[in-house]
């Protein structure tokens, strides 16, 4: 479990002690990033960040206060005014330098992956290679932020909307795929003019900001206009949300969260884009396709150990194909090579990212047991390293089904007919992401319609992100969407301004 810990040196509000050039995961990132300077932040409790495959400390970073929050706020606000009315290609520029960045310095950031995330290879491979792509296409954002001229009800007006941005976004992220979380909101609100104060998770203040922060510094950002502050989700993060000056709060975390911060940031009418939890159903309908339902279901439940808010939650398989579903994807996934990715890359599932993690995770295992459910494979943990687990018999009111459970654990669920697999995939405050597998896609598709969620995929698993589709959940798995012009319409304000060109006639 990471560890705070407490240093009794003496207070030195903002001394820049850190030459920040270098991205390396065995660089100096005991800094935070405000006004374009590496601060050291003397004084601040400092958090461990640790490789969570081999328990060794990579580094220690601190934790910002709500002072430094503060700080970085007013960075903020002070350089996004230049930053608002400078060229759109110097914006895109920027960005898409990052991209490049990215490209460059692929071995250096794949290894902060795999060391401070517990990231698979294949895991590095989407989010980094993600992340570069979203760069590219996000570049463009500074271009697509426009509006449009309309006519008028009144004779001799002119109708004009415009996009402006909207000021200060603040960004917090989540651990579980840290880079590329935080890019998908920092790149777009850069892109289009605006100007960010971003707090990653405790557990990977490297990779969710401090190597952001980097990146920008090196692509030339003018200072100020991207700022990061490590530190405390109930401090650092809980005044981030609350500060007034946050005129977007870009959220990725748990529902849990999500409801406070949300809170804290409509009290000073900024806008919550809360990107939250989910409880994913992967449907296999009686005429699938058995070996593409499988594969499908294997790469969406143990992809990063399950620890994704678009994998699998439950599998929900017809009773028909029930029993061969569940032995096979049991196979599959004692196959699955469970270790430290740290050079290694044949390894699939590597380790949960703190004890905490893997408690509850392990809890609902335990829970769904006592209640009935059979485990197939797996079940036990091994430090950090959770066994690929398939568990039977379960109904949806079990543990490992009714929470979202966050790891490589597939608890699989029978129904009988189509109607009683759309109501036990909507049986969750959720609604994320789905998938459906059938050999007739009419029926997938209605089957599809009636999911509540924000992103559904037939024949497919949940795990889909491309730079220009939207993301996000319905119910209580968030509000707004990411990517394309649905972010953009997030981190922009329209104006509409008339123009009277000719007398008006006014009533009285
Ligand atoms: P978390 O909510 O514990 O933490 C997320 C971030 O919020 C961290 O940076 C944390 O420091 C901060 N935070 C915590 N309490 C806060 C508070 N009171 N005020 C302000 N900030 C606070 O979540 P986590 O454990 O890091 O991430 C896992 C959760 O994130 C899962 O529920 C997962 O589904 C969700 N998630 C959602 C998406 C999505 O796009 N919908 C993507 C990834 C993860």
């Amino acid at each position: 479990m990471r560890e705070i810990r407490r240093v009794n040196t003496k207070m030195s509000d903002a001394a820049p002690t850190v030459e920040g050039s270098e991205i390396a995961l065995d660089a100096d990132w005991n800094a935070a990033y405000i006004d374009g300077e590496w601060r050291r932040l003397e004084g601040r409790e400092r958090i461990d960040v640790t490789n969570p495959s081999t328990g060794e400390v990579i580094t220690q970073v601190p934790a910002a206060s709500r002072d430094d929050v503060d700080e970085a706020f007013a960075a903020a606000k002070e350089a996004q005014v230049e930053w608002e009315n400078t060229p759109l290609e110097e914006r895109a520029s920027v960005v898409r330098t990052v991209a490049k960045l990215l490209e460059e310095y692929e071995d250096e950031v794949r290894e902060i992956l795999a060391a401070e995330g517990g990231s698979a290879k294949s895991k590095q491979d989407i989010e980094w290679g993600g992340s570069v792509s979203f760069g590219y296409d996000a570049a463009q954002y500074a271009y697509r932020a426009d509006g449009r001229h309309a006519q008028s009800q009144i004779p001799g007006k002119e109708n004009i909307v415009e996009r402006k941005p909207v000021g200060v976004v603040g960004v917090i992220s989540p651990w579980n795929v840290p880079l590329k979380l935080s890019f998908r909101a920092v790149a777009p609100a850069i892109a289009t003019g605006n100007s960010v104060v971003l707090k990653p998770a405790e557990d990977t203040s490297i990779s969710g900001g401090l190597l952001l922060a980097r990146l920008f510094e090196e692509a030339g950002l003018p200072d100020g206009v991207l700022n990061v502050v490590p530190g405390e989700g109930a401090t650092a993060g809980d005044q981030a949300a609350s500060h007034p000056d946050c005129d977007v709060m870009a959220f990725t975390g748990s529902t849990r969260a999500g409801r406070i911060v949300g809170k804290n940031v409509v009290d000073h009418f900024g806008f919550p884009a809360l990107e939250l939890g989910g409880n994913n159903p992967h449907v296999v309908l009686e005429d699938a396709d058995l070996d593409a339902a499988v594969e499908a279901g294997t790469f969406g439940s143990f992809w990063n150990q399950g620890q994704v808010c678009i994998s699998i939650n439950r599998h929900i398989v017809h009773e028909s194909v029930y029993d061969e579903y569940a032995e096979r994807l049991a196979e599959r996934a004692a196959e699955l090579k469970v270790g430290n990715p740290v050079d290694d890359d044949d390894v699939v599932v590597g380790p949960i990212i703190n004890e905490s993690q893997r408690d509850q995770m392990m809890e609902y295992v335990e829970e769904t047991v006592e209640a009935g459910g059979e485990v197939l494979t797996g079940g036990e943990a091994d430090g950090l390293f959770v066994e690929p687990t398939v568990i039977t018999n379960v109904t949806n009111d079990m543990a490992a089904a009714c929470n979202e459970h966050f790891g490589p654990i597939v608890p699989v669920i029978p129904f009988s007919d189509d109607e009683e697999a759309v109501e036990i995939a909507n049986d969750t405050e959720y609604g994320l992401a789905g998938s459906v597998h059938s050999g007739d896609l009419g029926r997938a598709r209605d089957v599809s319609d009636q999911i509540d969620v924000g992103m559904m995929h037939v024949n497919d698993q949940p795990v889909n992100v491309e730079p220009h589709m939207p993301f996000g959940g319905m119910k209580e798995s968030g509000i707004g969407r990411y990517n394309g012009e649905y972010i953009i319409d997030e981190f922009t304000e329209v104006k509409w301004t008339s123009v009277q060109r000719e007398d008006r006639g006014y009533p009285f």
